[in-house]
């Protein structure tokens, strides 16, 4: 049979142009950001794969929705809509709008978690467990063995070991465990799905222990294409039944709408316990903003509505995954190391193996990704143990099994030309790799240091990229 190729379901209307820059230049922009891509001025930077989150293009529809802000105080026009909408298709009872995802796991961590408290979870997520910290709690990882493994082919490497979870039930007991914190598409793990089949199962260990189990709901609608085109029994289900199939098996989700939900910024919480939700209205007031508004304005509330809507059409999700895997088949075909299946919103490069000539307390992970801005203006992240910080009790650096540096596909926004160049460069990183050296931190801030840490290459010649000999 001939090929048959997806293509993006919507054709370019407006665009925005992008500043090239020469190698010498970017030297220098990555030197003065102490080689931390956060800290890159995004003007310098040529192809921006450093997040998904809030970075994807919206729709015309969600544009011609921003004109029907009803700016109101309280009881906005906008607040109702998205409220019908996150009901219809995330199906819970109490939706309170937030300014972005951790404004509602701020609320929720507050709302639950006691001094001393466990809060399980499918591997953490940073802001996620920092909240959890915050409030008091400790974060217990209980997924499973295949996520840490960068090679395991497994189709679900986000699910839960059952056994992990019962273990540490018996260990600290029920009742310091507020809730379990179920994440989808688990993002630290290089976007790895969970199975419907595991969803079940951690709700019902979770109903017999008389713990609540929500749902981190930010990367649901991918994980639900992995449902539809990996487990079996869902192949002829549409995406929005199986995101309400998953919603339905927890209690309540914190939602990041910088992600799946294709606006610029917000996020909500949803509960279906009537008595939390009314702590969470009073909470949202504080922290926020009123609950018909969370921190935003209704013109982001009427995006957040369409976009979700937009979010679970098939051609759509199937696109977005789609070019994902184009590029990590192009890398892959290279030899490239990279967490495998890949997942649903980047590539995650291994960059242990791929500097397999670093050692880790050099942070292979910063240094490659700061190389590869050096090498073509691609901004990546790192994802390793400048990300993972330290040990909440000893203090130490946590040095995490997967190093990895983050390639983050925004949604909507680049072409399958762009992917071409990106891999182009990794790959000639890849076949140069032992001109790459490494870091040392100079400047370490107190919580999620990854964003603002800066660094200085331990080479003598004061590079992190050898460029000699590369002609670009
Ligand atoms: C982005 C993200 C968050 C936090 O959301 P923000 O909108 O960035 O505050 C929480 N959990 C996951 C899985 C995420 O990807």
């Amino acid at each position: 049979m001939s090929r048959r190729s997806w293509a993006e379901p919507f054709k370019i209307k407006m665009v925005e142009p992008l500043q090239m820059t020469t190698p010498e230049e970017r030297e220098r922009a990555i030197a003065e950001a102490g080689y931390n891509t956060f800290l890159l001025r995004s003007r310098d930077v040529y192809i921006d794969l450093l997040t998904d989150s809030g970075t994807s293009a919206m729709s015309d529809r969600q544009w011609a929705g921003m004109m029907l802000g009803d700016e109101a105080y309280a009881g906005s026009e906008n607040y109702y809509h998205l409220e019908e909408v996150v009901r219809r298709y995330y199906g819970y009872r109490h939706v309170v709008p937030t300014h972005q995802g951790r404004g509602a796991e701020h609320m929720l961590s507050r709302m639950l978690i006691k001094p001393g408290d466990v809060v399980p979870g499918n591997m953490y997520f940073t802001t996620t467990r920092a909240h959890q910290e915050l409030a008091g709690g400790r974060f217990a990882d209980v997924i499973c063995d295949a996520a840490h493994d960068a090679s395991s082919e497994a189709p679900f490497k986000g699910n839960v070991d059952l056994e992990k979870f019962e273990r540490l039930v018996a260990k600290v007991g029920a009742a310091r465990i507020p809730y379990f914190c179920l994440q989808c598409c688990v993002n630290m793990a290089g976007g790895q799905p969970v199975s419907l089949g595991n969803i079940e199962a951690v709700s019902a260990a979770c109903r017999r222990h008389g713990i609540r189990l929500m749902l981190d709901a930010t990367r649901a609608v991918e994980n639900a294409w992995f449902i539809q085109q990996r487990e079996p029994g869902y192949a002829s289900w549409s995406i929005a039944d199986i995101l309400l199939r998953i919603c339905s098996f927890t209690d309540g989700c914190t939602n990041s709408a910088k992600k799946d939900c294709l606006v610029n910024i917000g996020g909500f919480l949803c509960l279906n316990d009537d008595a939390l939700a009314e702590e969470a209205r009073n909470l949202v007031v504080l922290f926020e903003g009123l609950h018909t508004y969370g921190g935003l304005a209704g013109r982001d509330l009427e995006a957040m509505a369409i976009g979700i809507t937009e979010s679970v059409r098939q051609e759509h999700i199937h696109a977005r995954v789609g070019q994902v895997e184009y590029l990590g088949d192009l890398l892959t075909r290279a030899g490239v190391p990279i967490v495998r299946p890949v997942g649903g919103h980047g590539i995650f490069i291994n960059a242990a193996e791929f500097l397999d000539h670093m050692p880790r307390e050099e942070f292979p992970a910063q240094a490659l990704a700061a190389a590869l801005y050096i090498d073509s203006g691609v901004r990546a992240m790192e994802r390793g143990a400048v990300s993972a910080g330290r040990d909440a009790d000893t203090g130490k650096n946590i040095y995490p099994s997967l190093e990895l540096v983050r390639l983050t596909i925004p949604r909507r926004v680049y072409t399958q030309a762009h992917m071409d160049v990106t891999a182009e460069s990794v790959i000639s990183l890849f076949e140069n790799r032992s001109r790459v050296s490494g870091l040392r931190m100079t400047f370490e801030p107190k919580y999620l240091r990854f964003f603002q840490a800066r660094f200085e290459p331990v080479h003598p010649s004061g590079r992190v990229l050898d460029r000699a000999g590369a002609g670009r």
